[in-house]
């Protein structure tokens, strides 16, 4: 068992964060990221007996519309910095972005073989919704950030995973 900084350490060891010029802000986002993870893992400890901890990159997207994925069989969060650039959208990508793909890597945890025995994966299923509500959000898989200069008229776009 690990003590709570060496937690918070190896949390933040897995966090990069590509695409975002100035060094402050990259510190204080790693920052927010591990915060965030940390409550997180705690709750997951506390609850289930074990961590989960993601590696995280975030990174420049193509897509003006994602704003995460994940990768289950790389225990990997993705987050699309073209959302972190924006200031109005950076609390929501810390408090429910990271949050929801961190969902699916629970869901992922928990019910690898259910998910893996069913036709299809039910990405945003039951289970994962249970996860959701397990770290205290709404089960929702759209968000309604826009990107200022997106020509994109949908107002609700996905996170998704891969
Ligand atoms: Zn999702």
């Amino acid at each position: 068992m690990q003590n709570q900084e060496q937690l918070l350490n190896s949390i933040s060891e897995k966090i990069t964060i590509a695409n975002i010029s100035n060094l402050d802000n990259v510190r204080q986002l790693r920052g927010c990221f591990a915060e965030k993870l940390f409550q997180a893992e705690k709750k997951v400890l506390r609850c289930y007996g074990f961590y989960v901890l993601p590696t995280v990159k975030a990174y420049s997207f193509r897509s003006n519309k994602r704003a995460g994925q994940c990768r289950y069989s790389k225990n990997l969060i993705e987050i699309n910095t073209k959302f972190l650039k924006i200031p109005s959208h950076i609390d929501y990508v810390i408090n429910q972005t990271l949050l929801h793909e961190y969902a699916h890597l629970l869901n992922w945890h928990l019910h690898r073989d259910e998910l893996l025995s069913m036709k299809r994966i039910p990405h945003h299923g039951k289970t994962w919704r249970q996860c959701m509500r397990f770290l205290g959000l709404e089960a929702n898989t759209y968000h309604n950030m826009k990107l200022p200069l997106c020509k994109d008229v949908l107002h609700y776009t996905r996170n998704e995973v891969l």
